[in-house]
């Protein structure tokens, strides 16, 4: 198939780019670099240097490629900067994805898998997060993906373009050959920041917050591998063959992990004590956040295979030692 990339050079996207290159597929990267990595884009993958909010860069991008499928990885994701600058999160990740889907309409592509995030829910109501769970977003960030779950909805009513949005919960891990990994400027992620402060000693790691309502006072949050991850958008294509409508999967393996609880597994594999300070919560984090994905594993027919989240922080691990920071 002949697949656009938005985003292609960010974390996700680039471990996208790299698998569908791996089993043959046309790709082609559209990114405007303002957080990915030109050198993430697997080698002999075309890279359009663009901006979703400029539609004259769709415009000729649309005119000079065909494409059969469009994956949306492009978004600003921090929940504390999006409370701080909720007037960028709404440009970029709505205004932008409303001229990506008028593109795709204007040359005729209707198949849109979509980046989305747990954090459309908010706050839980049960302990495993399923579809049908309330969505309520505590925080721009949310909010924004939630409008946009709303828009692919009206687009099929109206236009009869087929999506399916994928909720991350919490991304983790590396490719496992080691080729790229998870690297952002600046970098808020936990498991990134717990090896960084490992390996240059540099930036004192911090844990956010110790009171809320968990066993141990530390936000869970639910670690899915990026490979798994990625496995999941190229079985959404092939449901998206089959069948019609705007659909929503709960993507996570089902287990929660605390803060603390993550430090001690990277403390396990890498054999190494690490130093941290308690800070305050940052705004907008909800305490916790695990899926059920169910829906995902019968429908999309999806098997997380790193099922440990040891295995997980292993291969972040063995990629952030090969780096120079
Ligand atoms: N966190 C932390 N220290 C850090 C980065 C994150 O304590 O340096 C906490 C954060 O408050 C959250 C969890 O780790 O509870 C996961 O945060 P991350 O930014 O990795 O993902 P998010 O859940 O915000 O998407």
């Amino acid at each position: 198939m002949n697949i656009l990339i938005c985003g292609g050079a960010g974390y996700i996207g680039s471990h996208m780019v790299k698998m569908l290159a791996g089993q043959g597929h046309q790709v082609v990267v559209f990114d405007n670099l303002s957080t990915g990595h030109k050198e993430a884009v697997a080698g002999g993958v075309e890279l359009v240097m663009g901006d979703l909010l400029r539609p004259g860069d769709l415009a000729a991008l649309f005119s000079r490629h065909h494409f059969d499928a469009v994956m949306h990885f492009s978004a600003k994701s921090l929940v504390g900067e999006s409370v701080m600058n909720p007037a960028l999160y709404y440009a970029n990740n709505v205004i932008g994805t409303i001229n990506l889907l008028d593109a795709m309409r204007n040359h005729g592509v209707s198949r849109f898998i979509f980046s989305s995030s747990a954090s459309i829910f908010g706050n839980p109501l049960q302990e495993r997060i399923n579809e049908s769970h309330p969505q309520a977003p505590i925080n721009p960030y949310g909010k924004t993906k939630l409008m946009v779950e709303h828009i692919l909805r009206d687009y099929h009513a109206a236009y009869g373009l087929r999506s399916v949005s994928l909720r991350y919960f919490n991304a983790a891990g590396a490719d496992p050959g080691g080729e790229i990994g998870e690297s952002h400027q600046p970098e808020t992620h936990l498991l990134p920041n717990i090896l960084y402060s490992l390996l240059t000693g540099q930036k004192e790691l911090k844990v956010f917050g110790r009171e809320y309502n968990t066993p141990d006072g530390t936000c869970v949050r639910d670690y899915i591998h990026i490979n798994d991850l990625c496995d999941a958008h190229l079985l959404a294509l092939s449901f998206l063959e089959k069948n019609d409508g705007a659909h929503g999967f709960n993507l996570g393996n089902g287990n929660g992990f605390s803060v603390l609880e993550m430090i001690h597994s990277a403390e396990q594999v890498t054999g190494r004590k690490i130093a941290f300070t308690s800070a305050p919560p940052r705004s907008g984090d909800p305490a916790t956040l695990v899926a059920d994905s169910t829906l995902a594993v019968r429908q999309l027919v999806w098997q997380p295979k790193y099922t440990k989240i040891d295995d997980i922080i292993a291969t972040a691990w063995h990629w952030h030692q090969n780096q120079r920071f």
